[in-house]
């Protein structure tokens, strides 16, 4: 054997997509259309949760019912408060076999605003914002936003915002300094460029027309309009959830167009993708349960994240329907915990170590373990989890690599990986390689998006 037949034989290397199956970067592109379109309908966790409900139940999906009986094939979903979804199609094998979890985050870095956040200083009004997740402050400021949420009346109707999306709609933003005013602020940390209570949306500069004995004729405008369309006052803000978001719409970046800049991919990328292979897997051996969790960029709290029961009590409810127990059904399930990587990149290359980042354009990216310091508060997913799951997408053709979240001691983060494995179900993490992860514009390779899509395929299909 020569040294070169030898070395293809023991080395190993991550396949590039493009080199590998040059035919798909067409495919993928159409895919990713039907990707765009989603992360435009949907930019906060409510409106993925809608988008992906009509989904469903335009490809056959019926809303859950445990006195039902169901034969395999038959697809259900069921939304917890309007903020996270399951989606189940049923296996030919009984849940005691084991599900297929599949559970990504529809929940994006944001601007919330703050529960009394209008006020009016020097002629303009602003409102008080509180950030959502991680984000790095400074990347917030001079971006238009859009306003996304819902806020309950005195009468206690609902009413819902969805304002500076479409064209020829009003848009929002945060301030920033000119350069020539920026001495004393530019030798400030980059993490405190712009401060947290700095973070205040611009929502309108213009007078109430009736000026007479009125202080604040500028909020006073504010709320007349917000009045005038959504029929709220000032109190209803207490009583309301809104969220600012990029106002951009998703849009190709390159001029081979190789990939998709977006505001909220980290995670409606996996969202979107482990839709549609829900969607599309029709008679699989093991049942599947699709998660679409909220409250993963703030620690899965809350009762509609991952470390609260909801997800537990849905597989309760499949288990009994059966007459299984639960105990036994969680611990023959296999769940991917799909979420983002942070893909290398070249321009900030220090902070990565190079032979265990991935990769723009090499795959979806299965990461073993997240964390930080010492692998801390990680699902550190075992040999036999990693073969598995290996083996079903060798199987497949699909194309994956590795990464870890940085250089050790770089910094490093959490998913939802954790929780599913405090239920004793073996789990680990598989995603989307992104650049410029939690800033109002990220972006990922197109066909690392397909791949994802085929991972989620083949994971759904395997036996
Ligand atoms: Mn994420
Ligand atoms: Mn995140």
């Amino acid at each position: 054997m020569t040294g070169k037949e030898l070395q293809e034989k023991l080395a190993w290397k991550f396949p590039d997509i493009a080199e590998r199956y040059p035919e798909q970067i067409e495919t993928a592109g159409r895919f990713c259309e039907e990707y765009k379109q989603f992360l435009d309908r949907g930019k906060t966790e409510r409106e993925c949760v809608a988008r992906a409900a009509e989904m469903l139940e335009a490809a056959g999906y019926r809303p859950f019912d445990r006195k039902a009986s169901y034969r395999p094939g038959d697809k259900v979903y069921a939304v917890n408060r309007g903020k996270a979804l399951i989606a189940t199609t049923f296996g030919t094998e009984p849940a005691a076999a084991g599900l297929r979890l599949n559970g990504a985050h529809i929940d994006s870095p944001r601007l919330d605003l703050k529960p009394n956040p209008l006020y009016e200083k020097d002629g303009l009004a602003l409102l008080k914002t509180h950030y959502y997740g991680g984000i790095r402050k400074y990347q917030w400021s001079t971006v238009p936003l859009s306003m996304h949420g819902v806020v309950y009346l005195e009468d206690g109707t609902k009413a819902e915002i969805t304002l500076g999306e479409k064209d020829g709609e009003p848009r929002f933003c945060v301030t920033d300094l000119l350069p020539h005013l920026a001495s004393e602020q530019n030798g400030r940390k980059l993490s405190e460029g712009i401060k947290g209570e700095e973070l205040n949306v611009v929502i309108g500069s213009l007078p109430y027309e009736d000026t007479k004995d009125v202080k604040e004729a500028v909020k006073l405008k504010v709320l007349a309009l917000l009045h005038e369309y959504y029929g709220m006052t000032e109190k209803d803000f207490i009583r309301a959830e809104i969220e600012m978001v990029p106002a951009y719409r998703a849009m190709d970046i390159g001029l081979d167009r190789g990939m998709v800049g977006a505001y909220g991919q980290d995670d409606r990328v996996c969202a979107y993708t482990a839709l549609r292979a829900e969607i599309e897997t029709k008679h699989p051996v093991h049942t599947t349960v699709t998660i679409l969790t909220d409250k993963e960029e703030i620690g899965s709290v809350g009762n509609t994240g991952l470390n609260s029961d909801y997800v537990l009590h849905y597989i309760q409810k499949l288990a009994e329907r059966e007459g299984a127990d639960y105990k036994e059904v969680l611990e023959h399930s296999l769940c991917l915990s799909s979420d983002v990587n942070a893909a290398y990149d070249p321009t900030f290359s220090s902070v990565y170590e190079t032979r265990n980042s991935c990769y723009v354009g090499k795959g979806c990216v299965l990461t073993k373990y997240t964390g930080a310091r010492g692998k801390s508060s990680s699902n550190d997913a075992s040999a036999e989890v990693m073969a598995k799951v290996v083996r079903i997408m060798d199987e497949a053709g699909v194309c994956w690599q590795t990464g870890e979240l940085g250089a050790v001691d770089a910094g490093g983060g959490g998913t939802i990986a954790q929780f599913v494995a405090g239920l004793n179900v073996d789990v680990v993490d598989l995603g989307v390689p992104i650049l410029s992860m939690h800033s109002p514009f990220e972006l990922a390779s197109k066909l690392d998006v397909y791949h994802t899509f085929l991972a989620f395929q083949a994971f759904y299909n395997a036996d």
